[in-house]
């Protein structure tokens, strides 16, 4: 975000960058206009003696030897004589006046420590100065140049000097002239050194001016750059304010953000922390990223030692592949899942393994998905419903051994008077419901008294033991016999007119009559009686059976009046 203050800087830097550049440009041009005008001086100075020298060497092969040949004069002083012509040095010499003239004021001269007698006081003499110095360099090197810029109150002057060296054409001539001052020259002797005198005001004004047209364009282009750059920095400056505005307003809403989410972090925390469950936060890898302070107590860590930990840790050995593949699916398709009715296990820093209950939360965050596991630590638990498990089992015994009790006759291990009084109230219903017969028998041992104080009350309990069972073994699978009282049994004989009733006494009798396993023969008297009842009815169960049991008792008072062991029925007594 760009702000005002910002801007600012970055406009002192832009102007300062822009004025140090055309600083350097201009440093940089004038630098770029002295070496221009020295090098184009010098290149002028070389095209103007190099032109002179081709012209001279030209002149005397093409010119001079034709003339020679011809008888025509070549000499010096070729204007006052007849049939002559100008000597190369004196032709370049003239030609050089010409293209002086035409170079603003360039002179040029042939110059040499051996001069002809005719130039012998004159300019063609090397003297001193600049000339000595360049004779002296190029007497040695006579390939290359030599030039100094002169500086004085008309300005600056490029002097400059190549040697003059001795051509295959011109050795014969300058050898054999009457007038040479020197006969022995060999191709290639440095003769003199031909110099040029370049005045350089021409020169510098073409140049300068070139050089204020090029700073007059870069002036332009860093008036125009400084020109946009202040529109530039105008416009931000415009939008900096509103920038600036809406920074605010987006650092409060995100400072108010920030607050929230830490208050919802530490609600959340409490909350957490508040829990009686150990809870455990991983990430989508079961790295461990929080625990609260029940997590630490049931698996027995110190506080923050299960950080950054994997939640397999926590898982026991023979579970753990099992539970890595339960966790990839969980990420699949996450959702809230409660593991309770499993059979968990959990294992605690020191190894112990324990039962747990787990429920497992995704929690979508801004870095993720992450997993809330709340842990139940159920070894308690257990231990209670194992205790409950075995005593709901003794009582269930207890149950069982006081229904057993209450049902059955400990001496004859038969039905007793109450479960017989029970069977009798379901028989009666139905007999009514599906209009049937039913008939009871009562049995009453003959002069039982007799028996036991012959031979004692445990042998007269033995014996109401097997006639007991005799009697069960001998009534029919639907009939139902219960203890009554003392040695009075009474047999239930459902769908049984009285007929059958008599028949079924008989039977009864006999058993009894035959058991002989007993030390004395036993008989028994029976009563019989039958109740033929309908659904129409009215009467009470209770009184039917009272009836019922009435009229038996009756039956049975009858046999024992008549002499015993034998079975009557209630229809007989009318
Ligand atoms: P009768 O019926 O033929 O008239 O003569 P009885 O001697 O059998 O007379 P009653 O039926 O009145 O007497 C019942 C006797 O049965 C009394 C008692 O000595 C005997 N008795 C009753 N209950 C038990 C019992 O549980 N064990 C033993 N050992 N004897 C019992
Ligand atoms: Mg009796
Ligand atoms: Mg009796």
């Amino acid at each position: 975000m760009i702000g005002i203050k910002n801007i600012k800087y970055l406009a002192f830097i832009l102007l300062s960058s822009v004025s140090i550049i055309v600083a350097s440009m201009y440093w940089h041009v004038t630098e770029l206009r002295d070496n221009l005008i020295s090098s184009n001086a010098i290149n002028t100075a070389r095209l103007y003696t190099t032109a002179l020298n081709q012209f001279r060497a030209i002149y005397t092969s093409e010119v001079v030897s034709i003339a020679s040949m011809n008888n025509l004069d070549v000499s010096h002083d070729y204007a006052v004589r007849d049939n002559a012509i100008p000597l190369p040095a004196t032709l370049s010499m003239l030609l050089g006046e010409q293209i002086g003239n035409l170079t603003a004021g360039a002179s040029s001269q042939l110059l040499s420590p051996y001069p002809f007698p005719w130039r012998n006081q004159g300019q063609g003499v090397v003297l001193d100065g600049f000339d000595q110095k360049a004779w002296n360099f190029l007497s040695e090197h006579s390939t290359e140049q030599y030039y100094e810029f002169a500086h004085d109150s008309e300005g600056i002057t490029l002097h400059y000097a190549i040697a003059d060296v001795m051509k295959a054409d011109c050795v014969g001539c300058h050898n054999s002239h009457p007038s040479s001052p020197k006969t022995d020259w060999k191709v290639g002797d440095v003769r003199g050194i031909l110099k040029v005198n370049l005045p350089l005001d021409v020169i510098s004004l073409e140049t300068t001016s070139n050089l204020l047209s090029t700073i007059s364009i870069y002036i332009t282009v860093g008036v125009g750059l400084v020109f946009i750059v202040g529109l530039v920095i105008i416009k931000l400056s415009r939008h900096s304010k509103t920038l600036e505005q809406k920074v605010i307003e987006r650092t409060k809403e995100l400072e108010s953000e920030i607050l929230e989410r830490k208050n919802q972090e530490e609600r959340f925390r409490i909350g957490i922390e508040a829990s009686p469950a150990a809870m455990i936060m991983t990430d989508d890898n079961g790295k461990i990223l929080y625990t609260n302070t029940e997590a630490n107590r049931v698996f027995s860590y110190p506080v923050g030692e299960l950080i950054d930990k994997s939640i397999e840790l926590l898982v026991p050995n023979k579970h753990r592949g099992k539970h890595e593949n339960l966790q990839k699916s969980f990420f699949q398709n996450p959702s809230p899942r409660s593991m309770v009715g499993r059979d968990l296990f959990a294992q605690k820093m020191n190894g112990d393994i324990f039962p747990v209950e787990i429920g497992i939360t995704p929690i979508e965050t801004s870095n993720g998905m992450l997993v809330l596991c709340a842990v139940t630590d159920l070894t308690e638990r257990k231990a209670v419903e194992g205790k409950i498990l075995e005593q709901s089992k003794l009582l269930q015994v207890a149950n069982e051994r006081l229904l057993i009790e209450s049902t059955v006759d400990s001496l004859t291990n038969i039905a007793n008077r109450r479960s017989l009084i029970t069977q009798l109230d379901i028989f009666l219903k139905l007999s009514r419901r599906h209009n049937r017969p039913i008939s009871i028998l009562m049995a009453d041992i003959d002069y039982f008294k007799e028996y036991n104080d012959a031979l004692g009350h445990l042998a007269g309990d033995s014996a109401l033991k097997k006639i007991a069972q005799k009697i069960d073994a001998a009534k029919r699978d639907a009939d139902f016999v219960g203890r009554y009282g003392g040695e009075e049994f009474v047999i239930i004989l459902p769908d049984t007119d009285a007929e059958g009733a008599i028949l079924a006494g008989e039977k009864i009798r006999m058993a009894i009559e035959s058991i002989s396993t007993l030390e004395r023969k036993v008989t028994a008297s029976l009563g019989a009686t039958t109740l033929n009842i309908s659904k129409d009815d009215q009467f009470e169960v209770q009184n039917l059976r009272e009836l019922l049991i009435q009229n038996a008792d009756d039956a049975l008072y009858h046999s024992k009046k008549n002499g015993r062991n034998m079975v009557s029925h209630s229809n007989m007594l009318n």
